[in-house]
């Protein structure tokens, strides 16, 4: 039996979870113990990584959490709006010279997220349900916040604390907001979000929240802002019962987060207040997303029934979607994976290679092409895709197992073994690496 007529007869569903799942990866952090000077406070703090670190974390890993979310949308226009309000906060904060950035990103769930070195996302379903400029210096002014107390070095310094002698401490290197609130159903970009963003603590919510109302209303925004973005947020919450379970479980605050805005908007920040929300300039800049609102809607639909594996009909939320707004590249690439998932893997190869023309040198259709290629058992293809992805979002050890998969179709053995080993080696201890180690093991190079 041919080694692709092997592979494809023994590819499962399940197989296919672990292969399209974009890894998440856990940073491995150089031994940095040290006390700095907390920014917002003036007193000696523990931290787990050097300003420095900070940065180097956003380098390496934002762009794969942003091609995770679909990438940033393909409206520079609107790009340059949300970065803007970012950066007429950014002057005033405890920390000006952060290079603070913000985009959309095309995820439809709602979420906003910052990394410890001010690389930041709100995705397009946030956006979505939010009505002035001033909810949006709230949600930016938030995650300012926790970038200013710096909250991820902090959480690396309990972290030392509790692993005291560790050679490496693992850390969350960015943090996720409202994630419970989202029509979570993206299989495989969601394993690498959860394994990235990790939660944030009541406490360090409650201070970014706080250090978010500061920097709005210096910016000259009214906090009635701050006030509507937690309303919504709770709404959301309410309207969506399925969904409070996970909501309470990692964001059990939202009453008290909309309380306490709505008792400093009055008491501390009460004099800013009467100036004129910026609504008509916010529903101007969101007037491309306004237009896709229907094929959002669907496709939010669509991953929460495929987080229910109700594929059929998830296919038929996508399919709606589609045509509403057939150039949409998250819509393309949900569709993708909604086929991939029932075995339609020529159809999945469709969808992938729209989404890469829609948006080229978008990682993530790329990668799933690259899936659906190795499933059709066309392993040069397949093999190139995963080139073209590391070239667009190197430091992904995932796509050396895939390629080691692709060589093995292509009954390139020796190509295969190095590849599985480069994997075994990169520190990998999944599914993969132990069906790398057997393949390795079945050709007599490990004993
Ligand atoms: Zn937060």
């Amino acid at each position: 039996m041919s080694h692709d007529r092997f592979f494809r007869r023994e590819m499962t569903r399940r197989d296919f979870l672990w292969l399209s799942g974009i890894a998440g990866a856990a940073v491995t952090l150089p031994q940095l113990t040290g006390c700095a000077t907390d920014p917002i406070t003036g007193q000696q703090v523990l931290v787990g990584m050097s300003e420095q670190d900070e940065l180097g974390i956003d380098r390496k890993h934002s762009p794969q959490q942003f091609s995770a979310d679909y990438g940033a949308v393909q409206d520079p226009e609107l790009n340059r709006y949300v970065n803007e309000v970012e950066r007429s906060l950014a002057k005033n904060t405890h920390r000006p010279d952060v290079p603070y950035n913000a985009r959309v990103v095309n995820a439809n769930y709602i979420n906003a997220y910052t990394f410890p070195g001010g690389s930041m996302a709100c995705t397009r379903g946030i956006l979505l349900d939010m009505d002035s400029e001033d909810e949006l210096a709230a949600l930016l002014g938030h995650e300012t916040g926790h970038v200013n107390a710096r909250h991820s070095a902090k959480q690396a310094g309990r972290g030392m604390i509790a692993q005291a002698g560790a050679m490496a401490v693992n850390v969350a290197v960015a943090m996720s907001d409202y994630r419970g609130a989202a029509p979570l159903a993206n299989i495989a970009s969601q394993v690498g979000a959860s394994a990235l963003l990790a939660g944030y603590s009541r406490n360090d919510e409650r201070q970014a929240d706080a250090l978010g109302l500061d920097y709005m209303t210096r910016a000259g925004y009214n906090p009635d802002g701050m006030v509507n973005l937690m309303d919504m947020l709770r709404s959301q919450h309410k309207e969506k019962p399925s969904l409070l379970q996970t909501m309470f479980s990692s964001h059990p605050m939202s009453d008290e987060r909309y309380d306490t805005a709505q008792r400093e908007a009055t008491d501390a920040y009460g004099s800013y207040r009467g100036k004129a929300l910026s609504r008509e300039r916010y529903m101007d800049h969101t007037a491309s997303l306004r237009r896709l609102a229907p094929a959002i809607k669907a496709q939010q639909e669509g991953e929460s029934l495929m987080a229910k594996k109700s594929l059929d009909e998830a296919e038929s939320r996508f399919d709606k979607a589609l045509k509403v707004a057939p150039d949409d590249y998250c819509g393309n690439v949900l569709m993708g994976k909604c086929l991939l998932a029932q075995k339609e893997y020529a159809n999945a190869d469709r969808h992938f290679s729209r989404a890469s023309e829609i948006y080229p040198g978008e990682g993530q259709a790329i990668y799933q092409r690259g899936v659906s290629k190795l499933a059709l058992g066309r392993g040069p293809e397949a093999l190139a895709a995963f080139n073209a992805y590391d070239q667009v979002l190197p430091g992904n050890a995932t796509t050396l197992f895939l390629k080691g998969v692709a060589y093995e179709t292509m009954q390139d053995k020796r190509a295969a073994s190095q590849h599985y080993a480069a994997y075994i080696r990169s520190g990998q201890k999944d599914a993969q690496a132990q069906f790398a180690f057997q393949r390795l093991q079945a050709w007599g190079m490990v004993k």
